[in-house]
């Protein structure tokens, strides 16, 4: 089990988010998911042997009930499709997830662990109780309670072994863990001060999303500080070429070869894009697109991923969302409702699409050339989608689970890169990633239509 066991206790602070895996992601690993959140953890899960969109198994949803927790809602994820990021630490049920999960965590600098190593009792196995007696789940998810806890208290700190901050553990920790951004950072530098960056990124371009910008502290990759914000669009404006998502979709439309561009968009449509982002762009003449979710403009509508960052959603209204066309910019279709189009229907996806494209005609007179898909991961029904979408007239679809555009990419399954900067010192650690991404990543193709 040698590289599967518990990190350095010290290192567990570090981590933003848990990953839950296991098969099917529809018993263990949603449960699993669920009490870490109830103990306040940022966690998701998923499966290495799944579909993308199916609910939990019932027995399993039968079994969290009665442990207080509702997991009805549950809907599952395959692992390729899952965004990882430095920050996030993965939880394997068994040693066989980990072993398949262990390629991409490395590469995104995650480290993972066995469920079972943290419970008392390393070698216990948390089998999987799928198709097997309720007793053997409620054993699975008593145990599960149990090393969630224990995980739980070693990522909030209040551990005996990670309490005093001034620990040698501690310092040493936080040393590595800035080492390794330091690296990052200098890395990148030389990268840029040679111009290298340039050379590497020949042949792709790199879409990048915000969501929110906020007067507060960055939180993940929904909300960016407009600190953090002017820091990445000087960084946009001094080192790459900006392009707006037209011109890229152009090029490979037309097999035009790519130089690096990058493309800003932001999602959802929030009220601060206006106030705080617009500035920032036109200090530093960038071009962007925005994804509207057309049923929240105007509307005190509360999203579900705000409600649990304990914030309360603020979106534009119709007279912003044209100030943003005024201003140059490009506006794309995030759907209606923000529908998860995973497990909508045929008609209500084309009805999602149909009618945001409407709204923004009507209230903007502009027709919307771009598709972001809401909540960004792929999911099996994607190609009819985008069948849907080029027939309403849409030009391309973008997802937002990292990664870069490659030459030849399809313009209807366009790969966006979501900035999160808690995870860099500054933008040059990012462009670090971003050409290593680009030279040493597939980017993973969606067999599934
Ligand atoms: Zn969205």
């Amino acid at each position: 089990m040698g590289g599967f066991v518990e990190p350095n206790p010290h290192r567990w602070r570090n981590f933003q988010r848990v990953i839950f895996v296991c098969t099917g992601n529809i018993c263990r690993s949603p449960y699993a998911e669920a009490v870490a959140r109830r103990h306040g953890l940022v966690a998701m899960s998923c499966g290495v042997a799944t579909q993308n969109g199916l609910p939990a198994d019932p027995t399993a949803i039968l079994e969290a009930e009665r442990h207080g927790l509702d997991i009805t809602t549950h809907r599952t994820t395959r692992w390729e499709d899952l965004y990882i990021q430095p920050g996030d630490v993965i939880v394997a049920a068994e040693l066989r997830h980990a072993m398949a999960v262990r390629h991409k965590a490395r590469e995104r600098q995650c480290p993972v662990v066995l469920l079972s190593s943290l419970l008392p009792k390393k070698f216990t196995v948390l089998r999987d109780p799928y198709g097997r007696s309720q007793d053997e789940y409620e054993r699975v998810f008593n145990l599960i309670d149990l090393s969630v806890g224990h995980l739980a208290q070693r990522m909030q700190g209040s551990s005996w072994r990670a309490a005093d901050p001034w620990s040698l553990g501690s310092i040493v920790g936080k040393a590595r863990s800035l080492a390794g951004q330091m690296f990052k950072e200098l890395a990148g530098r030389v990268l840029v001060a040679f111009g290298a960056h340039r050379r590497l990124l020949k042949g792709k371009a790199v879409v990048v999303a915000f969501h929110s910008i906020t007067a507060q502290k960055s939180g993940g990759a929904l909300r960016c500080s407009v600190d953090d914000f002017e820091r990445y669009c000087r960084f946009f404006a001094r080192h790459l070429k900006l392009e707006t998502l037209t011109q890229v979709v152009e090029r490979l439309e037309a097999g035009t070869p790519m130089n690096g561009e990058l493309v800003i968009t932001f999602d959802d449509g929030y009220a601060d894009n206006i106030e705080l982002a617009l500035p920032v762009l036109k200090r530093w003449s960038l071009p962007a697109t925005f994804y509207i979710t057309t049923g929240f403009i105007q509307s005190q509508t509360q999203a579900a991923w705000d409600t649990k960052a304990k914030l309360s959603s603020r979106w534009m209204d119709w007279a912003q969302v044209k100030t943003l066309a005024e201003a140059g910019h490009e506006l794309g279709s995030h759907t209606v409702t923000h529908v998860n189009l995973a497990t909508a229907t045929e008609q209500e996806a084309e009805s999602e699409l149909r009618q945001s494209r409407d709204d923004i005609i009507m209230r903007t007179g502009l027709v919307p050339k771009h598709f972001a898909v809401p909540f960004g991961r792929a999911f099996p029904s994607l190609g009819q989608t985008a069948d849907i979408a080029r027939a309403l007239g849409f030009r391309s679809v973008s997802l937002c689970r990292g990664g870069i555009v490659p030459g030849g990419a399809n313009v209807m399954r366009i790969e966006r890169w979501p900035i999160n900067p808690a995870a860099y010192l500054s933008p040059y650690g990012w462009l670090l990633d971003v050409v290593r991404v680009s030279r040493s990543a597939r980017i993973p193709v969606q067999t599934a239509t």
